[in-house]
Order: structure tokens, then sequence, then C-alpha cells
């Protein structure tokens, strides 16, 4: 069920999301489900489940273009992580523009570094266990969710609030 995406101002998003204790049952499989329905309607490549009201760490992500993200020529096939954890990062980072579907009110866009590769284990949606080395979007993905289920938003580590742009700059930077 597409659930409407709680904006940053609602104490849910800066709460510490609890972790699940029980995959198969019927709440975490609809939470699954409601993110993954919730994610492709609103265009996002990510989305945690804090977003949908659910205080608990689970997030979904399919790295396909997007409305937002019109130049993307990676493709990830849909990934659920429940419990994730990054057990290894790249010491190197990169600059990139996000956006956040909890900040899509604001409409606000800005540049933040992430660690250019990460290794994440977590649950899937049967609750076995398994590992991704993720790089590029999925990467940044993946530490952009994690953050929401510890209540941080891509704005707090916005270094420099001057790459910050509205919704209709960050489109045309797109698809120059
Ligand atoms: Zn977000």
């Amino acid at each position: 069920m597409i659930k409407p995406t709680v904006q940053i101002g609602d104490k849910i998003i800066r709460q510490k999301a609890k972790t699940v204790r029980a995959v198969l049952i019927t709440k975490t499989q609809k939470t699954i489900k409601d993110l993954i329905d919730s994610m492709r309607h609103y265009n996002l490549v990510g989305m945690a489940a804090p977003q949908v009201g659910e205080n608990y760490r689970i997030f979904v992500s399919e790295i396909r273009k997007t409305t937002y993200r019109k130049n993307v020529t990676e493709s990830d096939s849909l990934k659920v992580f429940i419990n994730p954890r990054i057990v290894q990062r790249s010491k190197k980072q990169v600059g990139g523009y996000e956006g956040c579907g909890s900040v899509a009110n604001a409409q606000l866009f800005g540049v933040v570094k992430r660690s250019e590769s990460v290794v994440c284990k977590a649950l899937d949606k049967n609750g076995k266990p398994f590992e991704v080395k993720a790089s590029g979007l999925l990467a940044r993905v993946i530490q952009h969710e994690i953050d929401h289920l510890d209540g941080v938003v891509f704005l707090d580590r916005v270094n420099d609030m001057k790459t910050l742009v509205d919704v209709k700059t960050y489109h045309s930077s797109q698809n120059r």
C-alpha cells in the first residue's frame, strides 16, 4: 500500500529505529510491501521504514532511472535490508547530490560526502542473512537509508550549505 511519506519535523524521523525481532510475521511483511510500493510510487531509489511511519530497522533499495535521477546508468534489482549494518567501508569518500522523500515538501537537494564503497550485512525478506558489496549509487543509498534508521537525515551531513538547491535547479542540472 502506498503510504504518505513522513516529512522532517515529525519526531519519528529523528528517532533511532528498533531492531526487527521477527521477520516472517504479518506486520513486518506488510511494512516491507508498503515500503516497496511507496518507494516506487514516489520515484525514490531507497526508502526506510520510519519514512512510512514504522520505527523499525528496515529499508528497501532499487537503483533505476527515476524522475529525480534521469541520468542514472547504474541499475540494481530490488533489495530488502532488515537490521542492516555496514561492516566495512572505503577510506575514499565521494561527494554527490542527494534528496530525500522526507525532505520532498521542502524540495531541497545538496551535496553529501559518503564512502565510495561499503560492505553491508542484513537479513532479506525471508530472514536469511546476506552480504552486499556496493559502490556507486547503491553504496550512497545504503548509507543514506541506514542514517534514517539512526534518526539522521542527509541535511545533517551537507558540509557546504551553499550546495543546497531547489528541485527545479536540481532537475535542470541533471538534464544538462
Ligand atoms: Zn531519505
